[in-house]
Parts: structure tokens; sequence; C-alpha cells
């Protein structure tokens, strides 16, 4: 299936966020990772100027965002809903790794609308929030310091449900430039050069052919892990060549 009609189903629900900050940060996240179905259950403060600072160009998000008062409004609709927290709860939905369980969002979302369901940043999700859904996942951390900002949380989980979604190459933002390419050399380019090298060696005294060494094969290793190509052999020769007129009429400076 299409990854970013995939993507569009995925629904982001923040249950209770007190700081409109992480709202605004949420949005942008998710934006960058092509997801927009924003659902706020009970937001502290919304919207907020703060949201919209921390959100930066992802404000239509913001906007578009489905403010409910409960997660039961927030699901309607969803076939499956993962349960984003830090702590294991008795008798709550099994607790996953991210991929593994974005692995299971996605496929149930070739089906219909599913959702990611994030905490209170003080308190997290109560045990009723997380026994609305049907998985669980615990972000591997530290574990010492398990926590991890809400903003942070949705990137991550975002940027899982992305790589899956492109079957782990998604493509890359367009950088403007279109990079400098050159077809890789010839064999018989290859050879030229090597030719054009050794003979420029001897006239230079470099290289001796009655006493060669290893220094012949040396520089096929050097040049064979380089995998040169026509322009930088072009490049090379040039610069023998110029040796060449230079150790012929002598130096003109
Ligand atoms: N102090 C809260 C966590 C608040 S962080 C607690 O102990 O539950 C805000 C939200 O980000 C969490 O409710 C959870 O949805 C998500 N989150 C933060 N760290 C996480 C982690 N390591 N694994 C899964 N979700 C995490």
């Amino acid at each position: 299936m299409n990854p970013e009609l995939l993507l569009s189903r995925i629904r982001v629900v923040l249950c209770r966020p007190s700081h409109p900050g992480n709202i605004g940060a949420a949005a942008r996240a998710m934006k960058t990772m092509g997801l927009s179905d924003l659902y706020l259950v009970e937001p502290k403060r919304f919207p907020d100027p703060e949201a919209d600072v921390r959100a930066t160009g992802a404000v239509d998000l913001l906007q578009r965002a489905a403010v409910v008062a409960s997660l039961d409004e927030a699901l309607a609709g969803c076939l499956f809903a993962v349960a984003m927290s830090a702590r294991q709860r008795d008798l709550g939905p099994p607790v996953g790794q991210p991929r593994e369980s974005v692995a299971q969002l996605l496929a149930e979302a070739a089906e219909g609308p599913v959702a990611l369901v994030f905490g209170n940043e003080t308190v997290g999700l109560s045990n009723e929030e997380v026994c609305r859904c049907q998985a669980a996942v615990c972000i591997p951390t530290d574990p010492a310091f398990s926590s991890l900002n809400l903003g942070s949380a949705v990137q991550l989980l975002c940027y899982e449900c992305r790589m899956t979604a492109f079957a782990g190459t998604p493509p890359l933002a367009r950088q403007g430039v279109t990079p400098f390419t050159s077809p890789t050399a010839t064999a018989d380019e290859v050879e030229g050069f090597f030719t054009h090298l050794e003979g420029v060696m001897t006239a230079t005294g470099f290289f001796n052919p009655l006493q060669p060494g290893r220094l012949l094969p040396k520089l096929r290793r050097l040049f064979g892990r380089a995998r040169l190509e026509r322009d930088e052999v072009n490049i090379l020769r040039g610069i023998l060549a110029a040796t060449q007129q230079t150790t012929r009429h002598g130096r003109k400076d």
C-alpha cells in the first residue's frame, strides 16, 4: 500500500498534555515524518501561542487537531491502538519494542485508522487508558532514566512509522543540487593511466625499471581501492602530461 496513505491513517493521541509547547513539538515531529492526524484529549492549554511557536512550520496540524473530552472519543473508528508507556502495567496489553509494534500498527493501518496513544508529562497514561489499547510500547532507554520528553517520544515513534512504511528506505529530502558524477573508468582507461604513470616515474628517475621492487603492484592496489572515475583518470593524466612538459622543457619560472 502507498506509504503516505498508510502514514495518514495513524492518529497521534496526546492524553491530557499539560504543556502547550509539547503539543507544538509533537505536531512538528509528526509533520516531519508525514503524519498529520493529531488528537488532543483534554489539553490543559490549547490553543496557545507557545504551541504555535514550538510547531513552527506545522501550525496547520494544530489548526486541524481534534480536541476531545475522552480517549474513547479519540479512538472512535480506530481498529488498533498502541499505548506508549515507560512502565509495565499489571493486566495491561503485552509490551513490545517500538519497531516490532510499529510493524503491527502499519499492518492494521492497511485496513483502517489506527492510533499511537501518549500520556501526560507528569503522570503518564492511567491504567484505564492503557487498557483501552491492544498493544503497549516501551521505548528502550537507560533503565536508570527511562522517561523521554513527550515531543521526543512522539518523534521517535513517528520516525519508526516512516521507516517501516517506506520499507527502511524513505526518500531523502531534496538538497537542491545534483551531485557530480562521472562514469567509472574502464579497464583500458586505467591501464592507459598506469602506462603513463610508469613512463613519467621512469623519466623523472623515481622508478628504475631495472630494479622495480614492489612499487607498481602497490600503486595498482592504491588506485584499485579508489575505484577511479573517468574524470579522475583524466585529471591524473593531465598532471602527468604537465609534468612531462616541465621535464622536457625545464621550468619557465
Ligand atoms: N512520568 C511519566 C512519563 C511522562 S513522559 C510516567 O512515568 O509515565 C510523557 C509520555 O511520553 C508518556 O506518557 C509516554 O506516552 C511517552 N514516553 C516517554 N518515555 C517513554 C518510554 N521510555 N517508552 C514509552 N513511552 C514513553
